[in-house]
């Protein structure tokens, strides 16, 4: 989102060059810039002990599976929000996370921090969001997943890395 306004005092944004960012929103009265917002979020691929991961349908969308993925909360590290999401969501506790990549989102609005996690302990779909949940393989779950959506892709990343390290 490009600012117009000032968040801090309300007052008209005009624009300066900032070092090598080009012209960005500037408040005279604050002197201060304000660089394009976008909400960031985290998905994970949840995994087992098997290499199985976790696919859900919610409540409010249970036409299609999906990952487990959430608002990162301000103050908050992306790890974090992807261990409370998980922990919330699916009530499995994280024992490994490592970061996959990330993919900008509704034009930019949004920014996706992607993750695998390999999670243990009961997997609970009583959360009120989740109507149900599987563990499937990998393959399964790209075939699974809505095509071309970020979803697909971090578990296609995920499962391309276990190729390369895992040659047969
Ligand atoms: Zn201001």
């Amino acid at each position: 989102m490009r600012h117009t306004y000032c968040p801090d005092c309300g007052a008209k944004l005009a624009e300066r060059p900032v070092g090598d960012e080009g012209l960005v929103p500037w408040c005279r009265n604050c002197g201060r810039p304000w660089f394009d917002s976008f909400s960031t979020c985290i998905i994970t691929a949840v995994m087992n002990d098997r290499g199985e991961v976790l696919l859900q349908r919610e409540t409010r969308r249970p036409e299609r599976e999906v990952l487990v993925a959430g608002y990162i909360k301000p103050g908050e590290s992306a790890e974090d929000a992807a261990r409370r999401e998980i922990a919330e969501e699916t009530g499995l506790t994280v024992t490994a996370l490592r970061y996959v990549a990330s993919y900008p989102h509704m034009n930019g609005d949004m920014l996706m921090l992607g993750y695998a996690a390999t999670a243990e302990g009961e997997n609970r779909t009583d959360s009120g969001e989740i109507l149900s949940a599987r563990w499937t393989t990998l393959d399964e779950a790209v075939a699974a997943l809505r095509e071309g959506s970020i979803a697909q892709q971090v578990v296609r990343k995920v499962r391309d890395a276990q190729d390369t390290h895992n040659p047969e």
